[in-house]
């Protein structure tokens, strides 16, 4: 079934603010403690800190002689204060780092997750870059926002309560003017915040494109350089990269107005404030004491509130990112609802009347109808876009079918538990992955984890792998490299074989790979599939004619449907479309040409092989 697009491009302001607070909160609520301690080292800090203003007073009051033993209690009041402080300064830091480490490695582990459950669709359809940057950028853009804002705005903002209430305490007439200026400050402040959102959704996204392009460029090294593409790539990364710096400094631009602006308004306060508190009314009802304190309360207040409207940037740009997350998390699942539990099948597939297509436009595959036997080895042939793959990626459930069923066992598939399901099929594919690990690692990959190194072995004999990894630097334990850069093409077909035979799993789905191999290896890995064809249903999209003659059944796909069906004695027989393709084979042309005419037996995923291999022959 086709899914909704996925939210790469412009998931900004879709949810609700609350919403995203609420869901980081979550994330936060396991640390409660910590964060409660943090909280309450900040307040301690900043609360110390409006002590300072208290002290001050005390200090002016001393100097006009009111206390004689101010000379000793106020050096060592100014200690303990700092102590405090910095006690509650720790305690806050530490504390709050502690959390959001926490919040960051919980985030980035269930992004990651939700990786591992992500339908296929979904891969199709969004750029690896863009999930890439999920959990490198965006992630630690809402760290940014759990610690620095939540720091500055606990902190800050107790800070700043703190100093209004003394100020009230103090001369509450005149806090009222300071007072006045805060739905100035408060505009500015929701105004530069929305900007902030907007331009950091852009930020993420471009993020995404250049860690795309880096990889692209990276990856496809040879191609970039043997096609020239030197100029295009360095142009297209200008392009993205230029744009990330645009939009940052659009944020900058932003932040550069908006703290000048608030501390303008706030000195314009505080000249109206001097002016008020400097009449005779005023001064007449304070203490000197009183005044100065007061006066250095008020000027306390601008550094805070800048940090504050500082950070809403921060913030912002956490709560775009976090917007991101969550809506990756939120993607549908790969379906899997089926509750039955499935030890060992016996292999026998039964397709009926399936109809699929990738989107809705488009049907790739028409009224299939197919009976695999246990045991048996069918054939998949037909052009290159024919449907062949689509068809075996049905099995393992990679995508699921509009309309029809297949059965396994008599069992519709999706009935099944999914591991369950996978747990039956092993998977030779042309484009065999490899992970950067040793050798061993990677046939015995994943729930084969821990085979021993004797069923390794026996794997990888069998497979025909043995003797060339018997030669590699350190044999079993090498180090095959990114994506096993280290192994020829053939090699690394014979480890997946190897990987595919130690699974033992009775079904087998095989897409042969055709690309150039010489003539050796070809034949070390025709031996080694037909070792692990043995004893299970196979599906192969076959590209050589052994094994398309060895077959137990040969289906001749053609725009998405069967055309054909029988053993190779059977069509030939029939004289129709494989017969003509069978005598094709046995002129003078090469295997490819074959794929070139439109009756084409073999799939054009063929590299250049010109040549005839004794396999592709015989
Ligand atoms: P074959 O294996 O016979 O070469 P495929 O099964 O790969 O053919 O492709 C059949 C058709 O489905 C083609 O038209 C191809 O463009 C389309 N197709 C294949 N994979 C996808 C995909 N992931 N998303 C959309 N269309 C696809």
């Amino acid at each position: 079934m086709p899914e909704k697009t996925p939210s790469n491009d412009s998931a900004v302001d879709t949810t609700s603010d609350w919403v995203i607070y609420k869901r980081l909160l979550a994330y936060v609520i396991p640390f409660w403690m910590a964060f409660a301690i943090s909280i309450i080292g900040f307040a301690v800090f900043s609360l110390a800190s409006v002590g300072f203003a208290e002290l001050m007073k005390h200090m002016v009051d001393a100097v006009n002689g009111a206390n004689s033993d101010a000379r000793l209690w106020i050096p060592i009041a100014l200690i303990a204060l700092f102590f405090i402080r910095g006690v509650g300064s720790f305690l806050g830091n530490y504390c709050l780092a502690y959390v959001s480490s926490h919040v960051v490695h919980d985030l980035r582990s269930d992004l990651f997750n939700k990786f591992l459950t992500l339908s296929s669709s979904f891969f199709d359809q969004s750029s690896s870059g863009h999930l890439v940057a999920k959990i490198t950028f965006h992630v630690t853009q809402v760290t940014g926002a759990v610690t620095d804002a939540v720091k500055v705005l606990i902190r800050e903002g107790i800070f700043v309560i703190g100093l209004l209430s003394y100020l009230f305490y103090v001369n509450w007439r005149l806090s009222l003017v300071i007072l006045s200026i805060a739905p100035i400050i408060a505009w500015v402040v929701a105004y530069a915040g929305k900007r902030f959102r907007g331009i950091s959704g852009r930020i993420q996204n471009s993020m995404g494109d250049v860690t795309q392009v880096s990889t692209e460029a990276v990856g496809g090294y040879r191609e970039v350089r043997i096609f020239g593409g030197n100029e295009i790539e360095k142009s297209r990364f200008r392009r993205i990269s230029n744009y990330t710096r645009q939009q940052s400094m659009k944020m900058e631009a932003t932040i550069a107005v908006s703290s000048p602006l608030i501390q303008f308004v706030t000195a314009f306060a505080m000249a109206v404030l001097v002016w008020l508190a400097l009449s005779p009314e005023m001064i007449g009802d304070m203490s000197p004491g009183a005044f100065v304190a007061f006066i250095s309360a008020a000027s306390m207040l601008p550094k805070p509130l800048k940090q504050l409207s500082d950070i809403n940037a921060k913030l912002q740009r956490g709560l775009a990112a976090a917007v991101d997350i969550f809506a990756q998390l939120d993607e549908r699942d790969e379906n899997d609802t089926g509750e039955q539990t499935l030890e060992k099948t016996s292999g026998r597939i039964e397709i009926i009347d399936l109809n699929f297509g990738y989107n809705d436009e488009h049907t790739v595959l028409k009224g299939i109808n197919l009976t695999i036997e246990a045991g048996q080895t069918i054939a998949l042939v037909g052009k290159s876009g024919s449907g062949k793959s689509t068809l075996a990626n049905l099995i393992p459930r990679f995508y699921e079918a509009q309309s029809g069923k297949i059965l396994l066992d008599g069992v519709p598939i999706e009935s099944f538990k999914l591991t369950d399901l996978r747990n039956q099929i092993a998977l030779v594919s042309q484009q065999v992955t490899l992970f950067n690990d040793s050798v061993q690692n990677n046939i015995a990959y994943g729930a084969l984890a821990g085979a021993s190194i004797e069923s390794v072995t026996e794997a990888a004999e069998a497979a025909n792998a043995l003797e060339f990894i018997q030669q590699l630097p350190n044999g079993f334990e090498t180090m095959v490299g990114d994506d096993g850069v280290m192994l020829s093409g053939g090699q690394r077909q014979r480890m997946a074989i190897a990987r595919s035979l130690l699974k033992n799993a009775p079904i087998l789905i095989l897409d042969e790979a055709t690309s150039a191999l010489d003539s050796e290896s070809e034949k070390n890995i025709q031996q080694a599939l037909e070792r692990v064809m043995e004893n299970r249903t196979t599906l192969v999209i076959a590209h050589r004619l052994s094994t398309i003659e060895k077959a137990d059944k040969i289906v001749v796909m053609d725009q998405g449907e069967i055309i054909e069906a029988g053993t190779h004695t059977e069509l030939l027989k029939k004289d129709g479309r494989y017969a003509s393709l069978y005598r094709m084979q046995f002129s003078d042309q090469p295997l490819d040409a074959v794929d070139s005419d439109s009756d084409g037996l073999v799939s054009d995923k063929t590299a250049d092989s010109g040549q005839q291999t004794p396999n592709q022959l015989d």
